[in-house]
């Protein structure tokens, strides 16, 4: 059953999203500019993945090991090109200002025209997470980190996670035991924002290790120690960290160095295994940057 006339049914009428081109910021947007964009979601839904919601449910995600004990994921082609197909139809960025590449789509539209991956293949469609987290630093971030970082996960390059929970802490986040320390007298004056070393484990990250990208921006809670070098208990002294899988300068280009990042392994589960859930080592000198241990964030 087609899931068209629900969302149009829900949309039009229902949320009357037409009124929204009366305000200044969708001035240029109408019916016929929203339908085109719930037009390409359903197709690229209904071409790239539904056919593959069962592939990936049987082909789970699995590692290789690269000859530097580096484990390497591997998902089925389909996932790659799935991936693909979504970032090139600009619906990462679809909500964001014209001027960034965005189509200032209200972004009732943008959520409405998801809902055709989270339908065809829920766990392939797992790009919200790239969104939401671009959407933190467009929000939070500095200027520079807008510009290397947001905009290079809108345009489809770089993809996002999310790293809160650990193997001791989920919703108790006052348990979180990641900690971040400055990196070095100069810390303060990294054009990308002051820099810290991180070191900790986080446990059951979405999509935290794959190959679908050139490099994947996670943000990770973790605690600044106090003058006495222990962490403060509580919720206090919880910071969130730029930590990138690769380093990049402040043109957005790969520095060719590896952070420390590392991919523990894999969580197997029952449903949902389109897309990866790992545990990622931070900062435990598998990949050390400047001949230390510690990842850069
Ligand atoms: C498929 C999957 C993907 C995930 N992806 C991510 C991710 O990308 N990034 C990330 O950081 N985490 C991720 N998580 C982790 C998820 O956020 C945690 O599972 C969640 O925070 C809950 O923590 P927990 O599993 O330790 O459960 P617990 O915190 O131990 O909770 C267990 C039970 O106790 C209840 N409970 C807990 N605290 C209280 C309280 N104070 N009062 C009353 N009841 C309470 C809960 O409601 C629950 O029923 C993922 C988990 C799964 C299963």
């Amino acid at each position: 059953m087609s899931l068209r006339p629900t969302v149009d049914f829900l949309l039009y009428q229902w949320l009357d999203a037409e009124k929204l081109q009366a305000r200044e910021r969708f001035a240029d947007h109408s019916r016929e500019t929203f339908d085109a964009v719930l037009d390409t979601s359903e197709r690229i839904a209904r071409e790239k993945y539904a056919p593959f919601n069962r592939v990936v449910d049987t082909e789970e995600p699995r590692t290789e090991t690269e000859p530097d004990g580096t484990l390497r994921v591997v998902l089925p082609q389909a996932t790659h090109e799935a991936r693909r197909a979504y970032a090139e139809s600009g619906l990462l960025s679809a909500a964001q200002d014209y001027d960034i590449g965005g189509m200032q789509l209200p972004y009732t539209v943008e959520a409405a025209a998801n809902s055709f991956f989270a339908a065809a293949s829920i766990s392939i469609g797992s790009n919200l997470l790239t969104s939401g987290n671009a959407n933190l630093l467009m929000v939070h971030g500095t200027d520079l980190q807008k510009q290397v970082f947001a905009l290079n996960e809108f345009n489809g390059r770089w993809s996002g996670t999310m790293c809160l929970s650990e193997p001791q802490a989920g919703s108790s986040l006052s348990d979180v035991a990641t900690r971040a320390v400055p990196d070095g007298a100069n810390f303060e004056n990294d054009p990308l924002g002051p820099r810290y070393r991180l070191k900790g484990n986080k446990m059951w990250i979405s999509s935290g290790d794959h190959e679908l990208t050139e490099n994947i921006v996670h943000l990770v809670l973790a605690k600044i120690p106090g003058p006495d070098g222990k962490l403060v208990p509580g919720t206090k002294g919880i910071s969130l960290f730029i930590v990138p899988k690769k380093l990049v300068d402040t043109e957005g280009q790969l520095t060719g160095v590896r952070n420390d990042v590392a991919l523990a392994g894999l969580n197997h589960k029952l449903g949902w295994r389109g897309t990866t859930n790992t545990l990622l080592n931070f900062g435990e000198g598998k990949y050390p940057v400047d001949g230390q241990a510690g990842a850069v964030g």
